[in-house]
């Protein structure tokens, strides 16, 4: 099977989910978000398309790593794919973030999409809305954008956030804190 990517694997990156993580750049990118940071990304017949199991030799070769993170473009929009590397990454030990311009509660009506949801430790949701853009989110770009446990909202059957990354990242600086921030 392959997939079609728009960089190589790019390791030690803090910036794409909690801790230490290896991101996919994933090709092919249908939302088309006003303001999106990666544009390059977008054709579907852009990139190079890789071999899968090149991409899990590789995952194996790179140390020190806290797990891995698909995104894009939009990995859902190649979930087999996705699926075979997610399932290499949790045998190997590392956890699966994942972002995704779909909503949650759409992808769970797709099969292929949910098949991958299964394999996704924390998905973060939703279109880049530039009028929602702040530097102040942890691990997303818009405040419309949620950061979803989703092993937790399988299981329940209703969108789980993770709670510790609902607040902003300074907000204790900013205001009194509240016991909850919701979005
Ligand atoms: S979903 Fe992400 S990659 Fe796709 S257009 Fe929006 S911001 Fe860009």
């Amino acid at each position: 099977m392959e997939i079609r990517l728009a960089a190589d694997l790019q390791p030690d990156s803090i910036v794409d989910g909690e801790g230490i993580r290896t991101v996919l750049w994933t090709q092919g990118c249908p939302h088309a978000c006003p303001g999106c940071h990666n544009p390059d990304t977008h054709d579907f017949n852009g990139g190079a398309l890789v071999d899968v199991d090149y991409i899990i030799d590789e995952l194996k070769t790179i140390k020190n790593q806290d797990g891995i993170t698909l995104s894009g473009g939009d990995p859902m929009c190649q979930p087999e794919a996705c699926l075979e590397i997610a399932r290499a990454a949790h045998e190997l030990g590392l956890n699966v973030w994942c972002y995704t311009g779909f909503t949650y509660e759409k992808l769970i009506l797709n099969p292929k999409a949910k098949k991958l949801l299964e394999e996704v430790d924390i998905l973060v949701d939703g279109k880049f809305k530039i009028e929602e853009k702040s530097f102040d989110l942890y691990f997303r770009g818009s405040r419309n954008q949620r950061i979803i446990d989703v092993k937790k909202s399988l299981e329940e059957e209703r969108v789980v956030l993770v709670e510790k990354y609902i607040e902003d990242k300074n907000y204790s600086n900013k205001y009194e804190k509240p016991r909850y921030m919701f979005i």
